[in-house]
């Protein structure tokens, strides 16, 4: 899970995306970078070293500006190299062009049909410098763009396979930022000083901790448009082909970034495997007896409905759903089984709609996890439940039931307090 930071304000906003990859340093990545619009140009930084070297490399090469966007990276196609960190910038067509250079991107996820749109771009005059599957995006935005940075992106978003939250700007609309996601997480942070007119987007509201507590969390397919003093969410309606405006709710959330301090361990995981007794205590702390409504309402009736149980999990969480699979057969006599999400969605399976379809994520967040509950439901199968420990996450809100379990923050890699917390969930 790599980080997105981005942001249109008045003042410098390099220190805020900078501190925001700090924030999002927990999640791994191997490289790091940012670019912004100074000067009539973009100009960027990137490093595969720490964030902390990046920000000493941007000081050095004096970035700072009111736009920009910044990214950690967790390589999926193209090795950790500085030419394939993100930001990634447009390379034509024909390098030579007033067009070169002219836009600016981010991007979490995998684009499946990299291959093909890299053919076609490559015939239509643009350079490749990287191997990513990422910089296929900035050109395809770039070839869409006739003055109009939002209309571009929309329009590249429509030929796009895969996940993606993304983030961008054009050296030709200098106070203008474009997100968008579909299957990768990120968030809108709405700023707080009208004197800055400044909005933000991250990948989680922990990056934007201290900056602003004013967070929407985008939904699939949603593109956000932010400009100084405005912001604007739009969702492509299926029916007419068209972007239509979107109205999405703006919560207030207090993020915190202290389960990111180390204290006296010597890492992360183990601190994790100490936390584990408080972590258990605080997810038993709510329950009072244990009943079908502890999954939220209607759950009693659900329950009822269904005549077996399909697990969707990754990693540790599939570990976790592994052996409620034994306790579900064995005390609850239902038929289980455990699929890994990445795998479920690209095989045939035989769909039964009085299944109940549970997801394991820790972060609410897992695109795997999201996508194959996405191909559960297109089967029929409409009873959905999530376990998971962000009650605020992609997960919750699109599964019917939710358990929440209270691990707080994980860090480490290797799960710990988080598969003891799922475990415990699942035998309920
Ligand atoms: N697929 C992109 C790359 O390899 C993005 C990876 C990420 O999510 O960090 O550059």
């Amino acid at each position: 899970m790599c980080g997105i930071v981005g942001a249109v304000s008045q003042r410098n906003i390099v220190p805020v995306l900078i501190e925001g990859l700090k924030r999002l340093e927990y999640r791994g990545y191997d490289s790091c970078g940012v670019a912004v619009h100074q000067g009539g140009e973009l100009k960027r930084a990137r490093s595969t070293s720490r964030v902390a070297e990046l920000d000493a490399l941007s000081a050095e090469d004096g970035i700072a500006s009111g736009t920009g966007i910044a990214h950690t990276r967790w390589a999926t196609h193209g090795v950790p190299a500085v030419h394939n960190a993100h930001p990634h910038f447009s390379h034509g067509p024909n390098a030579a062009a007033a067009t070169a250079g002219r836009i600016a991107l981010v991007h979490n996820g995998i684009i499946e049909n990299h291959d093909e749109l890299r053919a076609e771009l490559k015939g239509r005059g643009y350079e490749f410098l990287s191997q990513t599957d990422t910089e296929v995006i900035a050109h395809l935005v770039d070839h869409h763009y006739h003055g109009d940075l939002l209309e571009a992106v929309q329009q590249a978003l429509t030929r796009l396979r895969g996940a993606y939250a993304i983030a961008v700007f054009c050296r030709d609309e200098p106070h203008r930022v474009i997100g968008a996601r579909e299957g990768s997480p990120l968030v809108l942070g709405v700023g707080t000083d009208p004197a800055q007119g400044e909005h933000f987007l991250a990948s989680d509201a922990m990056a934007l901790a201290g900056v602003t507590d004013q967070i929407v969390y985008l939904e699939e397919g949603d593109v956000v448009d932010l400009q100084l003093g405005r912001y604007w969410i739009s969702q492509l309606d299926a029916e007419s082909g068209r972007y239509l405006p979107a109205e999405r709710q703006v919560r207030t959330v207090h993020a915190h970034s202290g389960a990111a301090e180390l204290g006296p361990y010597r890492h992360y995981m183990q601190k994790e495997i100490f936390e584990q007794p408080t972590a258990i205590a605080n997810t038993l702390e709510s329950i009072t007896n244990i009943s079908p409504e502890l999954f939220g309402d209607g759950a009693f009736r659900i329950f009822k409905e269904v005549e077996s149980v399909l697990i969707l999990a990754c990693g540790t969480s599939y570990y976790a759903g592994s052996t409620a699979k034994y306790w579900l057969e064995s005390i609850a006599k239902i038929p289980t089984s455990v699929e890994i999400a990445s795998e479920y969605r690209y095989r045939d399976s035989v769909p039964n709609p009085r299944t109940l379809v549970v997801t394991i994520s820790q972060s609410g967040e897992t695109a795997d996890t999201l996508a194959a509950l996405k191909h559960a439901r297109a089967q029929g199968m409409l009873h959905t439940l999530t376990v998971c420990n962000v009650s605020t996450s992609a997960m919750v809100r699109e599964c019917e039931l939710a358990y929440i379990t209270r691990a707080g923050a994980e860090i480490g890699v290797a799960s710990t307090k988080a598969f003891t917390t799922h475990w415990w969930a699942c035998s309920c």
